[in-house]
């Protein structure tokens, strides 16, 4: 049995709390601004089945992540429920006892198959991507002409299936789908179902992305708050992304992901494992730990309990806040590898 780290923080002061596990490169969609088709088309090398990290490895590792102060764990991708069985997987971080919030995060084509199964095998929370109701729009967005109310239908089958929380990202970009923050918000208002309204990332180097797609959460807020009275709401959690808000009229709440505008790296307590298992420190690193190597060479607990703590306490990343000094030839790993 491993020992507990009480007291591992990085060079900032801030401890592990977080893992984020991307468990596949994958998927179905294409979305412009994460796996634009132009580089991820028929020709892109995708990762060998024996690449990534199998279910028990993943097990292993979040178990180690835990003993070392990790208590929060988001299963994401590429695309989650692309990967077979994600299920089982699902039901093995589930029983791993010092995980008390399993998370998973999907764009929801196959949240209407897989709902049930997910929730029996211990999945409580569930954050669902949607970048508009309108179907043009989402077309252009997820770029494989996907139907919007197949999401929808997703989310209704969750509900059924009993999820604690259902969670809806939505990332806003400038002249795109802008102008879907008030109907998203409409649509979801006392549904009990929080959306969260997020600035689009220069994360990797394959987006395009420049500043003025950005549409800053303070224009977002704003544009709620002429419709629906917002409350600012105070949160409790250390780490929490998302700054809260909550309807006036007792509606339910939204939050806004200000990555950009208001970096959060003082409290960013997350690590990520890439589908490969390379271990990242920060969404935006361009080189990361091989963790698959280190397991696969028949490391033990211990062994890599220590090369982990070893990279947390040589942590400085906080890259979000230096943004305009930073290097814009530096090359960085792509979201659909590092998961968001
Ligand atoms: N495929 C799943 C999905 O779309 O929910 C999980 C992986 S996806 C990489 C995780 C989240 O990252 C999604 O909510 C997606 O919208 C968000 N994302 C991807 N690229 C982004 C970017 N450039 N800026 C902000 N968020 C981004
Ligand atoms: Fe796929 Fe999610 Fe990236 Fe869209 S955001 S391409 S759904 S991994
Ligand atoms: Fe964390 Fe890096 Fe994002 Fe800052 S830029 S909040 S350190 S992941």
């Amino acid at each position: 049995m491993l020992k507990g780290s009480p007291g591992l923080i990085d060079l900032l002061d801030r401890p592990l709390r977080d893992l984020r596990i991307s468990v596949t490169d994958r998927c179905n969609f294409r979305c412009t601004y994460c796996m634009p088709r132009e580089v991820f088309g028929a020709d892109h090398v995708f990762l060998r089945s024996d690449e990534v990290l199998t279910h028990d490895e993943i097990a292993r590792l979040a178990t180690i992540f835990v003993s070392l102060g990790v208590h929060k764990v988001r299963i994401t991708g590429g695309e989650p429920l692309a990967r077979p069985g994600v299920e089982g997987l699902v039901g093995a971080l589930a029983g791993i006892e010092g995980i008390d919030d399993l998370a998973l995060t999907t764009n929801g084509a196959r949240l209407a198959r897989k709902a049930e199964l997910l929730r029996e095998h211990g999945l409580h929370r569930l954050t669902v991507s949607l970048d508009s109701l309108d179907q043009a729009v989402f077309s252009a967005i997820n770029d494989v002409g996907f139907p919007v109310g197949r999401v929808l239908e997703g989310i209704k089958r969750a509900e059924r299936a009993g999820f604690e929380s259902i969670k809806i990202n939505m990332v806003v970009r400038r002249g795109l789908n802008d102008h879907d923050v008030v109907p998203m918000a409409k649509y979801f208002r006392g549904s009990g179902h929080v959306v969260r309204f997020i600035e689009y990332m220069d994360v990797g180097a394959t987006n395009g992305w420049k500043r003025e797609d950005v549409v800053p959460s303070e224009e977002i807020l704003r544009a709620l708050d002429a419709v629906y009275r917002l409350v600012p709401v105070d949160s409790p959690h250390q780490g929490e992304v998302a700054r809260r808000y909550r309807y006036a009229d007792g509606a339910g709440e939204i939050g806004v992901i200000s990555s950009i505008t208001q970096p959060f790296c003082g409290d960013c307590s997350r690590a990520r494992i890439a589908a490969n298992g390379v271990l990242y420190t920060c969404l935006f690193s361009s080189s990361g730990l091989d963790l698959r190597s280190l397991v696969r060479s028949g490391a033990s607990d211990a062994e890599l309990a220590a090369t982990i703590r070893s990279v947390w306490a040589a942590r400085a990343d906080r890259f979000s806040e230096q943004r305009s000094a930073a290097d814009p030839t530096r090359r960085r790993v792509e979201m659909s590898v590092i998961g968001g």
